[in-house]
This record gives structure tokens, C-alpha cells and sequence, in this order.
């Protein structure tokens, strides 16, 4: 069984390099790769930095998936916002604020400002450091939810309903209470064409390019990977920030 099992890994494996063609780099030291500072906050836009090596988070989130995640998908997001908004003519603008006003502006830039947008978070809510929740979030999660398995179980069947692609949040909500919610596509919880609003404390990607590499199609264990990285600290930041 688990022989057929890792051929099957391995063969989704090597299809997956030969479909990526130059992108054999799982046995390449993720410090080779070059990564690009962050600049300013207006277009155009650029990747920001991350704040680990692509095989930090391993063996939760692999470092292939991580280079090609972060490399190649959040680069493209990027590359299209910034073709779309100069093809707009928008300029000295702040990418929060044209999240926040999404409606005024075409689908490209809905897509890929919210592609943009959603992983620079999602990125910065990881860590190789286990962290556990603390603080007034840890708090406020036990009131909201009874306890923290609680919430883990509630989150987690929030992310195995999203159908298709999409992301889970937890976000303060206008009532400035923690609630749980997903959005289709890349769309997220500050858009204002987004039936689930509020400002995100946690972000979590359940695209199946998050995961598929290693987990295939079981999102579930994608998920019970994902908390073991989660930056509880980065959470706690947003929180705080989110109920001035
Ligand atoms: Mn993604």
C-alpha cells in the first residue's frame, strides 16, 4: 500500500515538474533564490519579502509548493494588477484602498488586487516557530467560540465547504466580534461586493494550489498542516489592531 502510495506521490510529483518545465527546483537551496525587497505600497506593485526560506515551513508546507506558490502564482497576481491598473490609467493609489472599492474597478483587478492582497497576508500569518495563540485573541476566541478546539472545528468546516477556490477568514466583524467566513475565488472580507465582511485576523488559502503537491486532493490534512505554521503572534496583531 504506502509503495503504491509514494509512486503515486512520485508520479504526481515528476508530472508536475515536467507540466512546470524549468521548475525542477526541489533539490535547490531556497537561499539561491533571490527575493525581492518590498517597495512601496502604490502601483506598481511588488512582491514582498518573505520572512522565512521557502523549505521552512517543510514538512507541513512543502518548499516546492512554497517556490511555486509564492514565485510563480502571487508574481503573476502581481504582474496582472499591475498591467491592469496601468491599462486603467489608476495611479498613486494604495492597494487596501482599491481592495476596500473593488466594485469601481474592472474583474482583473478584482482578481488579481485581491490575489495580491490575499497572499502578502496569508504569507506574513505563517511561521516556521510553533506559536500558540495568546493574549486578548486567545480570549476572545474562547468567549466567541467555547474553546480553541472549538474553533479549530469550526474553522476547518468552513474551509472544507468552500466549493472550488477560495479562501477561510476569521475576521472582527462591524460588530467588532470574531466570526468565520469564506470567499469565492480571490475575493476577501474587505471588498465591499463581498457578502462576508469584516477585517481578517486569519487568512487561510484553500486554492488547490495551496496544497495539491503534497496532500493531493485531501484538503482536510492540507488543513491540519497549516495550523501547526499558523503565526498566532501575527493573528494577535491583527486582532488587537482590528478592535481600536
Ligand atoms: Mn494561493
Amino acid at each position: 500500500m504506502e509503495n503504491t502510495e509514494n509512486s503515486r506521490r512520485d508520479f504526481i510529483k515528476k508530472t508536475a515538474l515536467v507540466t512546470l518545465g524549468t521548475l525542477a527546483v526541489s533539490n535547490i537551496p531556497a537561499s539561491v533564490f533571490k527575493m525581492v525587497e518590498p517597495t512601496g505600497d502604490f502601483p506598481p506593485f511588488e512582491l514582498p519579502k518573505l520572512g522565512f526560506e521557502y523549505s521552512a515551513l517543510e514538512p507541513h508546507i512543502d518548499a516546492q509548493t512554497m517556490t511555486i506558490h509564492y514565485s510563480k502564482h502571487h508574481q503573476a497576481y502581481v504582474d496582472k494588477l499591475n498591467k491592469a491598473l496601468a491599462e486603467n490609467n489608476v495611479m498613486g493609489i494604495k492597494l487596501v484602498d482599491i481592495v476596500k472599492n473593488i466594485s469601481k474597478y474592472p474583474a482583473a483587478v478584482r482578481n488579481n488586487g485581491g490575489g495580491h492582497y490575499n497572499h502578502s497576508l496569508f504569507w506574513t500569518l505563517l511561521t516556521p516557530n510553533t506559536i500558540v495563540p495568546s493574549g486578548t485573541l486567545a480570549e476572545a476566541i474562547k468567549t466567541s467560540f467555547g474553546s480553541l478546539d472549538e474553533f479549530k472545528t469550526k474553522f476547518f468546516d468552513s474551509a472544507k465547504a468552500v466549493f472550488g477556490s477560495g479562501w477561510t477568514w476569521l475576521v472582527v466583524n462591524a460588530d467588532k466580534k470574531l466570526e468565520i467566513g469564506n470567499t469565492p475565488n480571490q475575493d476577501n472580507p474587505l471588498m465591499d461586493i463581498s457578502t462576508f465582511k469584516g477585517t481578517p485576523v486569519l487568512a487561510l488559502d484553500v486554492w488547490e494550489h495551496a496544497y495539491y503537491l503534497k496532500h493531493q486532493n485531501i484538503r482536510a490534512d492540507y488543513l491540519a498542516d497549516w495550523w501547526k505554521v499558523v503565526n498566532w503572534s501575527k493573528a494577535e496583531e491583527l486582532y488587537v489592531s482590528a478592535m481600536k
